[in-house]
């Protein structure tokens, strides 16, 4: 069990009072070079009598992310050699956030997702010490990337691991070991409740929808931020069924709620102020004759009806019960939801930002500031009232699909019929962003855990 909380990676970042013997010398340059350093993450090794030093190349123009890929480029070089030891003398880097990065980018860079390779038995992992002055750092650094690949390893796994009912578990081993109050909400209980979207979701798998309710208690008397996560284990589609080729990957649709369980882990380890919810939405999107169908009406929770034109649009059905829930139940001092919402949004920004709908632009805009910080970038949506108009329904009250024009932001505006005005609201639309095919300087291909950093920071800050 502790391997689900606790994934080892590849490489053990230790503090230490002095250069262990033998150890490899790692260095970071910037700046124009006469080296043979062409271009960012490049390397030179020089083995003298006594040592080698391997010198990376962060490049000659730099911008906020630069160190965090170089310190990527370096868990890359760690993983590939693993030498004994290797040394980083962080003291040479002078800026404070640069330190961090960089730590931040060797951190992302040793995760890997091989739990089920045959090659991944009895390899030994590479020691990369760091001076003991910065073992605060080190620690502070470790407990945010830590929570990152956490959200990652959880992503990657399949639906035949992952479904409402083996999430809820893990969970609860969570919330057991960093001290947060859980409550599942079964299938039982969220009919009686009303929460008539969220069941329909899952109504055709054998495993049925949950919704799972985490709550950090801060250090500070306020109220709480709310997060809400989209959890479908896998989405088929239903009987709007996706084409074979666009299902693949489908287990990466619930790496919202990924993304809250990592921020939740790491803001009670690192024991911050603000009190934090976080409200999971569990369900997965299959095909039986229990299933839900196109034109079926559905009671949500919040009293409005939604008539359904795409089971596939899924994902703002299960949100919708949890927005309501979240506001309910709580006095959210901010709700925040993240979901891997739409393909339109993926057209319209590609794998570069998440589209962020809201209500509220000092929330966005606080949110912004932290994107950019922390390299998890995003970029608004419009919000304007005269979209609510393609998701009008002749049956019912509104409808689950707005039809192609305007996709991320149609369903955003859907969402938003769910949340009161007074209440400072973010959509995070993370389907570009979420997974990738490619690796990056500090993600392997596969899942990406975006929004733990971006959040940790903005909920710091704030
Ligand atoms: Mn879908
Ligand atoms: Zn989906």
């Amino acid at each position: 069990m502790n391997d689900i909380l606790n994934r080892k990676t590849k490489i053990d970042v230790k503090t230490m009072d002095q250069i262990p013997a033998g150890a490899v010398i790692l260095k970071l340059i910037s700046g124009s070079m006469d080296l043979p350093l062409k271009k960012a993450g490049d390397f030179i090794i020089e083995k003298a009598a006594e040592e080698t030093t391997v010198t990376f190349y962060a490049g000659e123009k730099l911008n906020a992310d630069s160190w965090r890929a170089a310190g990527g480029k370096m868990a890359g070089w760690l993983k590939s050699v693993t030498p004994e030891t290797a040394w980083l003398d962080l003291a040479e880097i002078t800026e404070k956030p640069a330190r961090a990065n960089l730590l931040e980018g060797i951190l992302l860079g040793a995760f890997e997702f091989d739990r089920y390779k045959k090659e991944n038995s009895g390899g030994k992992d590479a020691v990369l010490a760091v001076p003991s002055i910065f073992a605060a750092l080190v620690e502070e650094r470790r407990v945010v990337c830590e929570a990152v690949n956490m959200a990652r390893d959880w992503a990657h796994e399949p639906a035949s691991v992952i479904n409402p009912e083996t999430l809820s578990e893990r969970i609860k081993l969570l919330a057991e070991t960093y001290g947060l109050k859980c409550r599942v909400l079964e299938e039982q209980e969220l009919v009686q409740m009303g929460a008539g979207a969220i069941t329909a979701v899952g109504q055709g798998s054998k495993t049925p929808s949950r919704m799972i309710v985490l709550e950090y208690a801060g250090t500070k008397k306020t109220k709480p931020v709310v997060l809400v996560g989209k959890a479908i284990t896998f989405d088929s589609g239903g009987y709007s069924i996706k084409p074979s080729d666009s299902m693949v990957g489908m287990k990466y649709d619930k790496c919202g709620a990924m993304a809250v369980l990592g921020v939740m882990r790491a803001a009670a380890e690192l024991r911050y102020e603000t009190p934090i919810v976080g409200v999971i939405c569990a369900a997965e999107n299959m095909l039986s004759e229990k299933s839900y169908r196109p034109d079926d009406i559905l009671h949500t929770l919040s009293g409005l009806t939604v008539e359904v034109i795409s089971t596939d649009a899924e994902g703002r059905l299960v949100l919708a019960d949890g927005l309501t829930y979240a506001q309910q139940q709580f006095e959210p001092a901010a709700l925040i939801d993240l979901a891997t919402l739409t393909g339109g949004c993926v057209v319209a920004y590609g794998h570069v930002r998440a589209g962020v709908l809201s209500n509220n632009t000092d929330l966005f805009e606080s949110l912004f500031e932290s994107g950019e910080k922390t390299w998890e970038r995003i970029w608004r949506l419009p919000h304007d009232d005269d979209y609510a108009e393609l998701i009008k329904s002749p049956d019912a009250d509104i409808k689950n699909s707005g039809g192609r024009w305007g996709s991320p932001v149609t369903g955003g505006i859907f969402l938003k019929q769910f949340v009161k005005d007074e209440v400072p609201w973010a959509h995070l639309d993370i389907a570009g962003v979420a997974d990738s095919d490619k690796a990056s300087a500090y993600s392997v291909p596969g899942a990406t855990g975006f929004g733990v950093r971006l959040l940790l920071d903005w909920l710091k800050t704030r």
